[in-house]
């Protein structure tokens, strides 16, 4: 069942302890958006990326997940993440490539959690369009940092998920992947409709792929079209005419 949006926020506030990270943020994710998320360090990104997937409760606000209150969410099978950390991945645990892309799959599934036969398919699938089938039988642990980012990358479509939520996903990547990985986002947000927010720091290159430019500032500075934040003069003043340059100047 189709949405008209993914992702609804509503005067959400986050604090940690004494101090708020984020601060009445609102805003309406559309179904197929391509949402680049950016802002400088501490501005709450990674945090509003967990209040979205529910890992963090907000003091308070509202957050709706296709058309569900996050708290009450459960088809997380529609939800790909790949984290920012992926070194957090414990290097002592034993498991191969095509198990951790596996994981992505068990989600939804009632305990207890079981592979069936189209499991398979669906994990070659991933393994083929990260170009990772070769990698199949070896240890995620004894992977490169590149190498590993595939496979969490993997992971997160495995389950041909409607929203994809990417958290600086390319700062372990060489320059020929990072472009790969790039265009293989495109083309699920392209062709299947897939909705992606891309949290980043490349804010001069963001502007090529994300129709959306979403800027946190510990509260939300701007959100809309790209175009909008490009012809608006209360963004010029408040980023100065070159900054919004950089921002805007590779889009089409
Ligand atoms: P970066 O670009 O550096 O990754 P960010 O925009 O993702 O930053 P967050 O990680 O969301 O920022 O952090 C926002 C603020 O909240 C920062 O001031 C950070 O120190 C604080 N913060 C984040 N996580 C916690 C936590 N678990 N406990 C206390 N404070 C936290």
């Amino acid at each position: 069942m189709a949405y008209p949006s993914v992702i609804e926020v509503e005067h959400l506030n986050v604090r940690y302890n004494s101090e708020m990270a984020l601060t009445d943020v609102t805003f309406t994710v559309s179904t197929g958006d391509y949402v680049g998320l950016v802002g400088p360090n501490g501005a709450g990104k990674t945090t509003l990326i967990k209040a979205l997937l529910g890992l963090l409760a907000p003091e308070s606000g509202r957050i709706e997940i296709f058309g569900q209150p996050v708290n009450r969410f459960s088809e997380w099978s529609r939800i790909g993440y790949l984290p920012q950390r992926v070194t957090s991945f414990n290097p002592l645990f034993p498991a191969t490539v095509k198990e951790v892309v596996g994981i992505g799959l068990l989600g939804d599934k009632p305990f207890p959690k079981r592979f069936v036969p189209a499991d398979g398919e669906k994990i070659r699938q991933a393994l083929n369009l990260l170009e990772i089938s070769h990698l199949r039988g070896k240890l995620v642990s004894e992977l490169s940092g590149g190498e590993q980012q595939r496979v969490f990358l993997a992971r997160a479509i495995v389950s041909d998920p409607g929203l994809l939520i990417l958290d600086e996903p390319v700062t372990a990547l060489d320059p020929q992947t990072r472009d790969n990985f790039f265009a293989i986002i495109n083309r699920f947000n392209r062709e299947k409709g897939t909705t992606i927010i891309m949290v980043t720091h490349d804010v001069g290159g963001i502007g090529q792929y994300a129709n959306k430019f979403l800027y946190l500032d510990k509260k939300l500075v701007f959100y809309g079209p790209f175009s909008d934040f490009c012809r608006s003069p209360e963004m010029s003043k408040h980023f100065g005419d070159h900054s919004q340059h950089v921002i805007c100047h590779q889009h089409d």
